[in-house]
């Protein structure tokens, strides 16, 4: 079917058709469709677009990737279909790796992630060999890389599930994620959770990225005393509120 561009969900569907292409292909796992339903939940509740307290998450977590040891990029089946590039992009400009991390894990599904992120440039790509194991965690959600995720001070997990979460935090490292449910435990757990659309997401960390790459030693300092004062807390806190607000004070909302 062909969406007309004037129709008022025309992003909404284009990406869930982007979705059921990603699952025929064999990127993304039956059980990815069922969890971005849960996303576009919140998304409508959040009007579909990039709210005030999503940008300072951004701002945030920009600054923290970008003065990170050795940051890293957690890759699921959904993560892979909706934003290869968006992911290479941002992983190159970062020099770092995206570590392939499946629930749902099968060699082949794996194989087929890891060319996806190549074709679209991605520079450095592990998890298809792990050598390791996140410790406290029972299921293939476990298996890391020495040269990815195990050996990551900072490491950005979008989309994740809550127990595996919890493991990287318990392992010292500092976790950011993307995730549109605020309530997740992914959300209430990690240092920094940016509450919005992964495919609107992305392209705001990667241009935050850049822009305080270019900024000298002042504009660096500015960014770290705002990082300071992030409290992911407070942050989810706001958002929650604007969530039920939007709709009450503004009832002609599509
Ligand atoms: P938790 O264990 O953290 O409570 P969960 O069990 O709800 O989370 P999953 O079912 O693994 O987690 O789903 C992953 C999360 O990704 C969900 O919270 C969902 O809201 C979120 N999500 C799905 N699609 C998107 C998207 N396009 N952008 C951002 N977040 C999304």
């Amino acid at each position: 079917m062909t969406v007309p561009r004037s129709h008022p969900r025309y992003l909404s569907l284009m990406t869930r058709d982007k979705l059921v292409e990603g699952f025929l292909k064999g990127l993304a796992a039956p059980q990815g469709l069922i969890a971005h339903g849960r996303g576009e939940a919140f998304d409508y509740l959040l009007g579909e677009e990039t709210c005030p307290e999503a940008r300072e998450a951004i701002a945030a977590a920009a600054y923290r990737l970008l003065t990170a040891q050795s940051p890293v990029v957690s890759v699921n089946g959904n993560v892979a279909t909706l934003c290869p590039e968006e992911i290479s992009q941002l992983c190159n400009l970062l020099s770092c790796p995206a570590e392939v991390n499946l629930f749902h894990r099968s060699e082949e599904r794996v194989r087929l992630i890891a060319a996806e992120l190549r074709k679209s440039g991605c520079e450095r790509v592990t998890g298809e060999h792990p050598d390791s194991m996140i410790p406290g965690l029972d299921h293939s959600r476990a298996l890391a890389s020495g040269d990815g995720m195990m050996g990551a001070d900072v490491a950005l997990v979008p989309l994740e599930d809550g127990d595996r979460c919890e493991a990287l935090k318990a392992m010292g490292k500092f976790v950011i994620t993307i995730d549109l449910n605020p309530l997740s435990r992914t959300a209430r757990k990690a240092d920094i959770s940016i509450i919005d659309n992964i495919t609107r997401a992305l392209p705001e960390l990667r241009e935050g990225i850049a822009l305080l790459k270019g900024l000298g030693e002042e504009g660096l300092k500015e960014a770290e005393e705002a990082f300071e004062d992030y409290d992911n807390e407070r942050v989810l806190a706001q958002l929650l509120d604007r969530m039920t607000r939007k709709y009450l004070s503004n009832p002609t909302q599509d």
